[in-house]
């Protein structure tokens, strides 16, 4: 489903390059739960980037589905992004001014679906999330573990081959990671749910996981 090869990336710092990735090849299958793990600074946010479209290499190939990201330009590239990737980040990212529902409904709506169609899609999904409580709280209005809970379903909305997460309980305690490690799995198990997911934290990679680490920009094993 996802294939990743020879993908290197660097960024310019004053007069000489820093080499962030290095000869980095992915396979992921469908419905797998794909670990990246490594400390901070091994290029795991950078990476994930990249394999979902929101950064570029400097060289290599990445395939979701057939779909070769180097062939896409534009709004084509836009419109695969939004409509087969879904992202979740440490911060959570979600829109201040909207509500927990109207957050998640978004993407649902910039890919052309009905206000109706994307309502009860968000709602649902704000349902398997364990937050039917909270669809018209704002973001200031939710805790940390619940507002992450909502970027998960915004992640969802659209139905994604892949959704990627990056240090999705970077951000939480230790009672709301487990929660959202949990819930995880379960959308994993449940939906058939393709995951890649990047952490330093060890207690969030299941055993039965894939796992690539990462150490200066290369594969470690
Ligand atoms: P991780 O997610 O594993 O903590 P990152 O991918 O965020 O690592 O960063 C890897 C390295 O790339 C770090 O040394 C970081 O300083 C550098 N880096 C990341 N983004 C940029 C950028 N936009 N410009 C320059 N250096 C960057």
């Amino acid at each position: 489903m996802l294939t990743a090869r020879k993908i290197n990336k660097s960024y310019k710092s004053g007069t000489s390059r820093l080499q962030v990735l290095e000869g980095i090849n992915i396979d992921v299958e469908k419905g797998e739960m794909f670990f990246v793990v490594g400390p901070s600074g091994a290029g795991k946010s950078t990476l994930l980037h990249i394999l979902g479209g929101l950064d570029v290499p400097d060289s290599g190939d990445i395939c979701i589905n057939g779909y070769n990201f180097k062939k896409l330009k534009g709004r084509k590239r836009s419109k695969l992004i939004n409509s087969k990737i879904g992202f979740v980040f440490q911060f959570f990212h979600l829109l201040p001014e909207f509500t927990a529902v109207e957050n998640v409904m978004l993407p649902a709506l910039i890919s052309g679906k009905s206000r109706k169609r994307s309502f009860e899609k968000a709602s649902g999904l704000l349902n398997q999330v364990d937050l039917e409580g909270r669809v018209n709280h704002r973001p200031s209005q939710l805790s940390g573990g619940e507002k992450q809970r909502v970027a998960v379903a915004r992640a969802l909305v659209n139905d994604p081959e892949i959704v990627f997460a990056d240090e999705p309980t970077g951000n939480l305690d230790l009672d709301n990671s487990r929660e959202l490690t949990a819930l995880i799995h379960k959308l994993n198990r449940e939906k058939g749910q393709t995951f890649i997911i990047a952490t330093h934290d060890y207690n969030i990679v299941s055993k039965e996981s894939n796992v690539m680490r990462l150490v200066n920009g290369t594969m470690a094993g």
